[in-house]
């Protein structure tokens, strides 16, 4: 039997971590990187051996230099015959090239960014290179496998339904068989989650000290208006790349623009959006990615995160809706 821990550098994942050394248990340890993490939690995944006496976290990624490559093929074929016009084909194949950053690569790909309705991400930065690097090398060996998984009952409605221990079935083509372990599904409070990893050495991620819920992508796409404003405060650097990696996934957008935030977030800003397009007769293809970056970008959405102005989806409910990523455990 093979038992195999994934661990994000947030609370839950390393008390998990720390509960399979707790039970003695061989076992590796695995982290997605995302290419959006701050480098408090790169720290706290690279430092939580030394710390606890574990096995070193093995880090998978991403890669997405194939499926830019079958994109540039595709947008070569079918953009200016399906009418694009040609300075968005143009422009599109010159920035269209892989970066080595998972994160931007995945948006460069799809010519947009994640959200709460096409939550791409969770899939394809975490689950799938686990998956591909690990579980499934495992499970080819015909051993039976133990994904351990630091989800809690007291989290969610959801989460209360789930089993301790759940056969998975989705590798019916390896020999191998797939089980999800959840040990801390019956831990009820937070202080419990800390105490565990306390017991071993290791102190919460500072992220939490600074304010945010969860410890994921930084900032996640479904982060609330206090955490935006507190990666402006505590990580500026990140808004000014991610106001980058607006312009770059705009460019490779058939519609010529991209936001890293939904515009529902904000329905001042949505209406803004809205009028631009009723103007214009069909989605606002008069506004330049510069201009839709300047008015409904990263930077704007932190200016609005500044204010008491409401949001339509995330900002008082963030607490208790489940991303993808925390319904697999893999932030926390
Ligand atoms: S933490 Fe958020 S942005 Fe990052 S992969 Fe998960 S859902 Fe997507």
């Amino acid at each position: 039997m093979l038992h195999v821990v994934s661990v994000s550098g947030g609370k839950d994942s390393t008390a998990t971590y720390c509960r399979a050394i707790e039970r003695g248990v061989p076992f590796r340890a695995v982290a997605a990187d995302t290419g959006n993490e701050h480098p408090a939690t790169y720290e706290a995944v690279n430092r939580l051996h030394e710390k606890t006496g574990g096995p070193p976290v093995e880090w998978v990624k991403a890669n997405f230099a194939d499926r830019i490559a079958g994109k540039r093929r595709f947008i070569e074929r079918n953009w200016a015959a399906h009418g694009v016009p040609e300075d968005l084909v143009a422009r599109a194949l010159a920035v269209l090239h892989p970066t080595g950053n998972p994160f931007l690569d995945l948006c460069l790909w799809k010519g947009r960014f994640p959200s709460r309705k096409a939550q791409f991400c969770t899939f394809e930065l975490k689950v799938q290179p686990i998956d591909r690097h690990v579980t499934r090398p495992m499970l080819a060996t015909g051993e039976t496998v133990i994904s351990w998984q630091g989800v809690r009952a007291a989290e969610s409605i959801v989460r209360r339904g789930l089993p301790p221990l759940q056969r998975l079935n989705a590798h019916e083509d390896l020999p191998g068989r797939l089980f999800v372990y959840r040990p801390l599904l019956r831990v009820a409070s937070v202080e419990e989650v800390f105490a565990i990893a306390r017991r071993h050495g290791v102190e919460p991620n500072p992220l939490y000290g600074w304010g945010l819920s969860r410890v994921g992508c930084f900032p996640c796409i479904n982060c609330t208006k206090g955490e935006l404003a507190l990666v402006d405060r505590v990580f500026p650097e990140q808004i000014d790349r991610l106001e980058e990696w607006e312009g770059l996934v705009s460019e490779a957008s058939k519609r010529g623009y991209a936001g890293f935030f939904a515009l529902v977030n904000d329905p001042v800003m949505l209406a803004e959006f809205n009028m631009i397009s009723v103007e214009a007769g069909q989605p606002a293809h008069h506004v330049s990615h510069t201009d839709f970056i300047k008015r409904f970008g990263v930077r704007r959405m932190v200016e609005w995160a500044k204010t008491d102005r409401g949001g339509r989806q995330y900002s008082l409910l963030a607490r208790d809706i489940g991303t993808a990523c925390n319904e697999w455990g893999l932030c926390g």
